[in-house]
């Protein structure tokens, strides 16, 4: 098991990784706490689960997106209530990315916030959500529109939970890993050329916290450097609400979006051209999708209301090279020029 504490000043707190990481964690960390978790976790780790808090205090909620609602913070708010939470009794997530925005606006939102502790059970959510500090919840009118910033107490990150894994979200994830490692981690790059990744979770896991870290610590609410983070980002969630977000899993539609992002950057003459090369190996190499038959003029438009975008002007995450992002801004016009004939 290793740590690395993320420096956020008192808002600072350690992510713990590695296989059996959980079994090793102080059992101070959910000392009159209670969990959520969704019901697939629970189905497979019932024991683990139970044994943090005590069964009778484990919220269950249904897996999936869906879960991500209102009316579910209303439900979980009641139960600590019942449970008898107090100001200082933690709220612990345990599951994916899900249980992990839900359980962390419930955390942020219960008597003004109660301490927050992650047990994240999915790839995606150990490389990517791990670290950040991002909730929310979902609104009919559009994804994670409510939420707010709340860092939590203390991450664990147990990879033993990766196993029982399926294939398709192993990908999600790997879409986020192939990110940090463009973005400049070169022993990502070389764990994910190398042989077998699943006989490396636990280097891979915490070299993904390491590199998101870095860009979270310099800027925690997302005004500078962390918005590289976005790379490949704008064009993927333009292609996930385009699909409605049922074609492609989010690493897919990152995937797609990077591609994109490095071909933009060719075109404006930003982007080194070998770095196609580079990501496009890493991407074909783990089964990724980089290219989508949905023609750009459908889904381009939607780049326009994505909600990190300022003025008509969208501004894109490019590669100067692999290792080197940079912010640089398009008009929607320069967009169409590049690629649509
Ligand atoms: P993500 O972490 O990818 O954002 P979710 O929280 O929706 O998304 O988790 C993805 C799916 O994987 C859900 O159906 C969830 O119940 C399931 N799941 C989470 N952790 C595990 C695990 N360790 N093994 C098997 N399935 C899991
Ligand atoms: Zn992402």
């Amino acid at each position: 098991m290793r740590e690395r504490v993320i420096r956020l000043g008192e808002r600072s707190y350690p992510v713990y990784a590695g296989r059996g990481a959980l079994g090793r964690a102080a059992p101070s960390l959910f000392e009159g706490g209670a969990v959520v978790t969704d019901e697939n976790v629970y189905r497979l780790y019932r024991d683990r689960v139970d044994s943090l808090c005590g069964p009778e205090r484990v919220a269950v909620v249904p897996a999936g997106e869906g879960a991500k609602t209102p009316e579910r913070l209303a439900v979980l708010w009641s139960f600590f209530a019942r449970a008898g939470l107090k100001r200082g009794s933690p709220v612990i997530a345990a599951g994916g990315g899900v249980m992990g925005d839900l359980a962390g606006f419930a955390a942020a939102t219960y008597m003004r916030g109660v301490p927050f502790v992650q047990v994240p059970t999915t790839l995606l959510a150990q490389v990517d959500a791990s670290v950040g500090g991002k909730v929310a919840v979902n609104l009919p009118e559009g994804k994670n529109l409510a939420g707010s910033f709340y860092q939590p107490r203390a991450v664990v990150a147990d990879t033993s939970f990766l196993d029982t894994l399926p294939e398709r979200e192993i990908k999600t994830g790997l879409g986020e890993v192939v990110k940090h490692a463009m973005l400049g981690s070169g022993r990502l790059a070389e764990l994910l050329t190398g042989g077998d990744i699943g006989a490396h979770w636990d280097e891979i896991v915490f070299e993904n916290i390491q590199t998101k870290a870095e860009y979270v610590e310099r800027d925690e609410r997302e005004s500078g450097p962390r918005m590289f983070l976005n790379f490949g980002h704008t064009f993927g969630h333009a292609l996930e609400a385009y699909t409605r977000y049922e074609r492609y899993n989010h690493g897919e539609a990152v995937a797609i979006g990077m591609a994109l992002a490095v071909r933009a950057g060719i075109a404006l003459g930003v982007t080194a051209p070998e770095t196609r090369g580079a990501l496009l190996g890493l991407l074909e190499r783990h089964g990724l999708p980089c290219e989508t038959d949905i023609p750009p003029a459908a889904f381009l438009p939607l780049m326009r209301g994505d909600k990190k975008n300022q003025g008509g002007d969208i501004t894109l995450v490019l590669l100067k090279s692999p290792g080197q992002p940079v912010a640089h801004r398009v008009s929607p016009g320069e967009l169409d020029k590049i690629f649509i004939p």
